[in-house]
């Protein structure tokens, strides 16, 4: 037994079937082990609760583990966004990075999330739901304000914790709800006022222990009837660094060491769900797939993680999305996926020259190509491709380039994300002037295109976008404090 494996991580249904007979266990004992891994992930084998004591013992003294990664170190950024070095059991490690309130990356994607971020963005016309969310949105803001407190939470009239509603409740300078709003993922606002109008004791105690995980508001909330709107999103690695060579990231600067396995890409999410005591369905995790690496020059071990991560872990599809590079032969693979995120595609330039010069690979697949594979993508019910476009100070944020993208995406559903460039050692570009971030929004909103400024997230920590380097790489002197 077990010589197909010798870690259940990464293991489908079919796979742990396979063990479970070379065993000469009954066939349920895979559905056990299964659940043991993914939903209640156990520490190990023995703790799988559900598996009699004497078949754990068995399994263990068999070699068999579950092959978790190890959380090395942890960076908590001012915003609260927690960047994970996480190690596997070759010493090779990744990055993955918690953002709590989401990514602000969500907005206008088709889903009911972005609904109400959508609406405030002015760019589009809100569905009911949007309407509905933004009308309660606004009279629990009022409710908010006028609500008792209790304990020292924040001092600006709104209930502080990460963000959950904004400090003003109001709408901020990108036209976007700033934070998160309180809005929950499904375009509902949280009804805890209904109920009781202070904020439960035990969160101010949990936030007071420094327990800001968002699980801390939930575990008190749920005591004092509160319903949890909140959501977080966690953005994931899929190589240990990558060959893609994109001028303005600092991943790129590593190279590639190597692919992560579905099970390591699996464990690093998995990892972080249990660092953050929180646990999907019933708490809203969203994934992007930005973090370390090309998930689609890993395709195999990319899908892999993703049916686990849907099929065992709990996280829906429509909660995930992937960004490539634009490796267009897996464009169209992706495309026929039967379960598969939603799809985002690195832009970042208005024209092949600077494109070329900006992500090399253009020269492989340039835009014309690029845009074509999108073009081809067979999108869901109400759902957008995303654009990233990573802003460079005058290198590609003029108003010239915004017009090129307009005509690059003309006719297309899509929907750009703007990135004013994170800066970091070793990187030549500097971050755009926040008029000209402005401006060149403004052109592709004019156009008709929904166009969002993401909010940097842990840019103190270098967990922003394009900032996600092996923290043992970076130097001494320029690493951040840790925690
Ligand atoms: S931006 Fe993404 S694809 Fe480009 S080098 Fe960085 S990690 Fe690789």
């Amino acid at each position: 037994m077990l010589k197909r494996s010798e870690t259940l991580l990464g293991l489908d249904r079919a796979e742990c079937a396979v063990l479970v007979d070379e065993a000469g266990e009954p066939a349920y004992r895979a559905q056990q082990i299964m659940e043991g891994v993914y939903r209640q992930r156990a520490e190990s084998v023995e703790e799988i609760s559900t598996l009699p004591l004497p078949l754990r013992r068995k399994l263990s003294e068999q070699g068999l583990s579950i092959g978790w990664p190890v959380v090395e170190k942890k960076f908590v950024s001012q915003d609260g966004t927690v960047r994970y070095l996480i190690a596997f059991a070759d010493g090779q490690s990744i990055e993955t990075v918690w953002m709590p309130s989401g990514d602000g990356g969500e907005a206008g994607d088709g889903t009911e999330a972005g609904d109400s971020e959508e609406l405030f963005a002015g760019n589009s016309v809100p569905s009911p739901s949007a309407a509905k969310a933004a009308a309660d949105f606004g009279a629990l803001t009022a409710r908010l304000k006028a609500a008792p407190f209790q304990g020292n939470i924040e001092d600006r009239g709104g209930v502080n914790v990460r963000g959950e509603v904004n400090d003003q409740g109001e709408v901020n300078d990108q036209g976007e709800v700033n934070d998160q709003g309180g809005v929950n993922d499904q375009g509902e606002v949280g009804e805890q006022v209904e109920d009781d109008d202070r904020i439960s004791p035990q969160s101010v105690r949990a936030l007071a222990a420094g327990d800001e995980s968002g699980a801390a508001l939930k575990r008190g909330a749920t005591q004092n009837q509160w319903v949890q709107y909140q959501r977080a999103t966690i953005c994931v690695s899929s190589q240990v660094g990558c060959a893609v060579d994109c001028q303005f990231c600092l991943t790129a600067l590593l190279g590639v060491k190597r692919n992560l396995s579905a099970g390591e890409i699996v464990g690093q999410v998995c990892a972080v769900l249990k660092d953050q005591k929180v646990a999907p369905p019933q708490d809203r995790i969203n994934l992007v797939f930005m973090g370390m690496g090309e998930p689609f020059l890993n395709y195999d071990n990319f899908i892999k993680a993703v049916r686990l991560l849907v099929e065992e872990v709990g996280i829906a599809e429509s909660r995930m999305t992937v960004s490539t590079a634009g490796i267009v032969p897996r464009i169209h693979d992706f495309g026929l996926e039967a379960i598969r995120p939603k799809l985002a595609i690195s832009l970042n330039a208005s024209n092949d020259e600077l494109r070329e010069r900006l992500m090399p690979l253009n020269r492989k697949w340039n835009l014309e190509k690029l845009l074509a594979a999108a073009r081809d993508f067979p999108l869901r019910n109400r759902e957008r491709i995303t654009f990233e476009y990573v802003l460079l100070r005058e290198v590609n944020d003029s108003r010239q380039n915004a017009a090129e993208v307009v005509e690059l995406l003309r006719g297309m559903r899509a929907k750009v994300n703007l990135i004013a460039l994170n800066p970091g050692p070793g990187i030549d570009f500097q971050t755009p002037a926040e008029d000209r971030v402005a401006a060149f929004q403004k052109v592709l909103v004019k156009a008709g295109i929904p166009t969002f400024v993401r909010r940097p997230r842990g840019r103190d920590i270098y967990a922003a976008c394009g900032q996600l380097k092996r923290t043992v790489e970076i130097l001494p002197a320029e690493a951040p404090a840790t925690t």
